[in-house]
Order: C-alpha cells, then sequence, then structure tokens
C-alpha cells in the first residue's frame, strides 16, 4: 500500500493577459476551480496508475472539501483518512498570463490542522506501508511524524521538497528518497548553488549527488520539466550513481502538477519492487502524458496509457 500524508487543496485559478502589478486591477478572461493539493495530486496519479492507495489529510465541510472528496476518491483512492475540519478546505489562489507565467498564494486552512496527532491515528494503514509519500504543504512536525512513522514500518519514505523549506537533519534522516526539481535542488544544496543541466557531464552531476548524500540524503530524483531528470543514487552499483532519464517528447499544454504526476507515479513502481532508475523511467513517461491535457488531476494518466506511450 501506498499511503500519501499531506495536503488538499482547491485551485481557485484566473486567466488573464498579464499579470498584475501591486494595487493594480487588470481584468480576467476566466475563472476555474479545480482540485489539487500536492499529496491529493500525489495519491489521484498514484490511483491512476493502479497503486493501493490511502490519503491521510484534512478538509473543511464546505463545497470545496466535497469536490477533493470526490475528485481523490474517483481515482481509487481510500480518503477515509481525510478527516473534517472546522477551518475551511486549503485554496491556491492562482493567476495565469498569457505567457503561462504564474503568481500563487496558498492558504493552509484545514491542511494547517494536520498534525502529529493524525498520523498517529493512521498507525494501521501505515503499519502496513510499502511506501509513504510527503510534501511540504503541511507543518513540518506531521511531516517528521508521518517520515518517522513509515520509517519505522519498513517503508520507503519520499520527500517532494515542495513549496521548498529547510528540512531538519532528523528529517533527512528518515527520507529514503528525495524529489526535487532544479530550483529546489539548489536552494537545498545552499547560497549561490545551482544544478547542472540534464546536457552536463556525469562528473558534475556526480558532485551534486555527493552533496546531497553529505547532508544524509543517498536518493534524489532531480526533475528538469520538459529536459527530462536526473537519478542520484549513493546505493547504486559503481557506475550507476548518476542516471539521466531522457525527456519524452509531448506537445505540452499545462504542466500544472507534472511534479506530482511524477511522484505519484515514482511511489506506484517503487511499491511494486522497482529499482529506483526504472521507476524514474516510468514516472517520466507518466508526467509528460500529464502535461498534454489541461488541468491537473483529470489530466493524470493511466497505467494503459503510460505503456502504449512506452510501446511507441
Ligand atoms: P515541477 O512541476 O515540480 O516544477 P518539473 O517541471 O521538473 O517539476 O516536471 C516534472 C517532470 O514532469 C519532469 O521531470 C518531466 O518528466 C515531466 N515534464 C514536465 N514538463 C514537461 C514537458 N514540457 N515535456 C515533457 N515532460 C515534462
Amino acid at each position: 500500500r501506498i499511503v500519501v500524508v499531506g495536503s488538499l487543496n482547491a485551485d481557485l485559478t484566473i486567466y488573464c493577459e498579464r499579470l498584475p502589478q501591486p494595487g493594480e486591477t487588470v481584468h480576467g478572461n476566466g475563472f476555474a476551480v479545480n482540485p489539487g493539493g500536492k499529496s491529493a495530486n500525489q495519491a489521484v496519479a498514484a490511483g491512476r496508475l493502479g497503486g493501493r492507495v490511502s490519503l491521510v489529510g484534512a478538509v473543511g465541510d464546505d463545497p470545496n472539501g466535497h469536490m477533493l472528496l470526490s475528485s481523490v476518491a474517483g481515482a481509487g483512492v481510500d480518503v477515509g483518512l481525510v478527516r473534517s475540519s472546522s477551518e475551511p478546505t486549503g485554496v491556491a489562489v492562482i493567476s495565469v498570463d498569457a505567457a503561462g507565467e504564474n503568481n500563487i498564494i496558498i492558504s493552509a486552512g484545514a491542511n494547517g490542522t494536520l498534525s502529529p496527532a493524525d498520523v498517529a491515528g493512521a498507525a494501521d494503514v501505515l503499519d502496513g506501508a510499502a511506501v509513504v509519500s510527503l510534501c511540504l504543504e503541511v507543518a513540518m512536525p506531521t511531516v517528521l511524524a508521518a517520515a518517522q512513522a513509515g520509517h519505522d514500518a519498513g517503508a520507503k519514505v519520499l520527500l517532494n521538497l515542495s513549496p521548498y523549506a529547510h528540512i531538519p537533519r532528523e528529517l533527512a534522516g528518515l527520507v529514503d528518497v528525495l524529489l526535487v526539481n532544479a530550483h529546489e535542488a539548489a536552494l537545498f544544496l545552499g547560497p549561490g548553488a545551482s544544478v547542472p543541466g540534464a546536457d552536463a557531464h556525469a562528473a558534475q552531476w556526480d558532485a551534486v549527488r555527493e552533496r546531497f548524500a553529505e547532508r544524509g540524503i543517498r536518493q534524489v530524483l532531480v526533475t528538469l520539466g520538459a529536459h527530462g531528470s536526473v537519478v542520484l543514487d549513493s546505493d547504486a552499483p559503481a557506475g550507476r550513481a548518476v542516471v539521466f532519464v531522457a525527456p519524452t517528447k509531448v506537445d505540452a499544454v499545462d504542466t500544472t502538477g507534472a511534479g506530482d504526476a511524477f511522484t505519484g507515479a515514482v511511489a506506484v513502481r517503487l511499491a511494486a519492487g522497482d529499482a529506483l532508475a526504472d521507476a524514474a523511467a516510468f514516472a517520466s513517461v507518466a508526467a509528460a502524458l500529464a502535461t498534454t491535457r489541461k488541468g491537473t488531476q483529470a489530466a493524470y494518466p493511466e497505467t494503459a496509457d503510460v505503456e502504449r506511450r512506452l510501446r511507441k
């Protein structure tokens, strides 16, 4: 079983020609309310790909909460441990301009009430978990408690380091696989750090791997958007410590939630026993397909879609 512990948000998206400056009002040209939140997205991605998934979270007793529960449950995810809160459901207020550039403000709402006590209340499912998947849209003590529970159960603990925050050493020690985009990887490595491109020499990436390992993280998946991803594995046999995963070429129309699709797909393949690099190769296809349709959760592919693409 895959247990995802974390956030559910209603994405309130308004489209406009140009993002407003502070103090300015501009006309929008469309508005949508969609299910989102990194953890809900991860759970839906994994569920669509055939994973047995439980989501642990909190929503308000409001229309956004009901919409989220129905979207997540519709992907076959067990939502029995998504608690009802007296706080409103979390929201992300998103503005997107004509070039696809965006601004996002998140209000945690019910997500902010998810606590270590909720993790303790999920002990039964966590005990049977093969993979525990986490992100940083809920409070750090909650993330830490879930990582500890997953670790104690012998599960692989996945952490998507997003939205970026400094993580305590104790948490780094409990994480089996860290998932970062290039921006988060650079922030993790410290002031002034940057990460090489997808076309860089393996030696440059090996130096990055070394720096993650020094910080207690032995397996890292760095996603590079349309350029694919890189697997940094300090536990791999010699010659396999750095593996480049080529991008899957698609006509992307909406990359929102691609990282969450990637994480959910990695969770499914690791739970099925794949090696890390094989899981990343599968996830790369699943995440690319997710960008070919508008929307986030509604755009996530099923296993048959991924397999069809792999046979091409
Ligand atoms: P995030 O959404 O977290 O910033 P990325 O932009 O790195 O993460 O995207 C995550 C993964 O989604 C990439 O590693 C890649 O597999 C896939 N992906 C994203 N954008 C594209 C694209 N334009 N073409 C193909 N694959 C993409």
